[in-house]
């Protein structure tokens, strides 16, 4: 079983008001953390990777092969996207999508909106032909992605959104509506209405990026009001930084890589395991 664009799990999940999990993988550890802990619950997943991702595990095809790899070893049977998470150009979305990645986000969304508009058509263009999802960004979500570093939040403008969609044919659409990447400082504020104009105007899926310290209410709200895709990161860095400090902190004299790596990876299991359920996304596996 290879990977599948997200497209289609995600308007059955608009439809059947529940959220796929977008996880970003950063190493063989988390893949297998998140891949296990989909398949554990029987849920459609996205498994999401940066440029910066892609640059630790040395190229889109170590990326895709390693993932295409532990899906087979795993025996995984629940739908896999593997998608490129703020492709920063039109060059980087084609090499994901040349090396076997099923879906890509283009983020022009720092540029004006004809320009951003522009370089999604693009995108959409040569993903499409190959059945590949595009998602775009519009406004500015805050906070910290890798190497992308933003104020924000600049929120959204509900006319740029119906332009975006209009012009682009894209597949799912990330409005900046308060949310930020890393960690909160203060507690987030989001424009849920905006969010259900931009919904019921569009039509489309929305994704709602940096969930991690977001409440469970927060995130139900989001989905009741068209949110359908869900990415989480901070959290899973959380978990896995602690287990493995709490291991090492416990035996000072513990040395061999594995024991305490295995402990990292159980813990990320676990989150995804909590954000699934969060989600509604169990068992929606077909
Ligand atoms: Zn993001």
């Amino acid at each position: 079983m290879g990977f599948v664009p997200v497209t289609e799990m995600l308007r059955e999940a608009l439809k059947g008001q529940y959220a796929i999990g977008h996880f970003d993988i950063h190493n063989i550890e988390w893949t297998q953390a998140v891949l296990c802990g989909a398949e554990e619950m029987n849920s459609p997943v996205i498994l999401g990777v940066t440029e910066d991702a892609v640059n630790y595990f040395q190229g889109y095809s170590v990326v895709k092969n390693t993932a295409l790899s532990l899906m087979q070893e795993l025996n995984i049977t629940v739908p896999v996207a593997l998608h490129l998470d703020h492709g920063s150009s039109v060059e980087s979305c084609i090499a994901a999508i040349d090396a076997g990645f099923s879906s890509v986000m283009i983020d022009a969304s720092t540029l004006p909106l004809e320009e951003n508009i522009k370089i999604t058509k693009q995108v959409v263009e040569y993903a499409h032909v190959l059945d590949v999802s595009v998602e775009a960004e519009i406004g500015s979500i805050g906070g910290e992605e890798g190497s992308v570093i933003s104020e924000g939040p600049v929120y959204t403008d509900l006319n740029e959104c119906i332009e975006i969609k209009n012009n682009t044919n894209i597949d799912t659409l990330a409005p900046a509506l308060g949310s930020a990447h890393g960690l909160y400082k203060g507690k987030p504020k989001i424009d849920f209405e905006k969010m259900r104009d931009i919904s019921s105007s569009l039509k489309i899926p929305l994704v709602l990026h940096g969930a991690s310290g977001l409440s469970e209410r927060q995130i139900q709200e989001a989905i009741q009001s068209g949110t359908a895709k869900i990415n989480v990161n901070a959290d899973n860095h959380v978990a896995f930084t602690k287990a493995i400090r709490k291991v090492l902190d416990e035996d000072s004299e513990l040395y061999n890589t594995m024991d305490y790596l295995k402990d990292g990876k159980e813990a990320v299991k676990q989150t995804v395991i909590e954000k699934i359920k969060m989600f509604g996304s169990s068992g929606k596996a077909k």
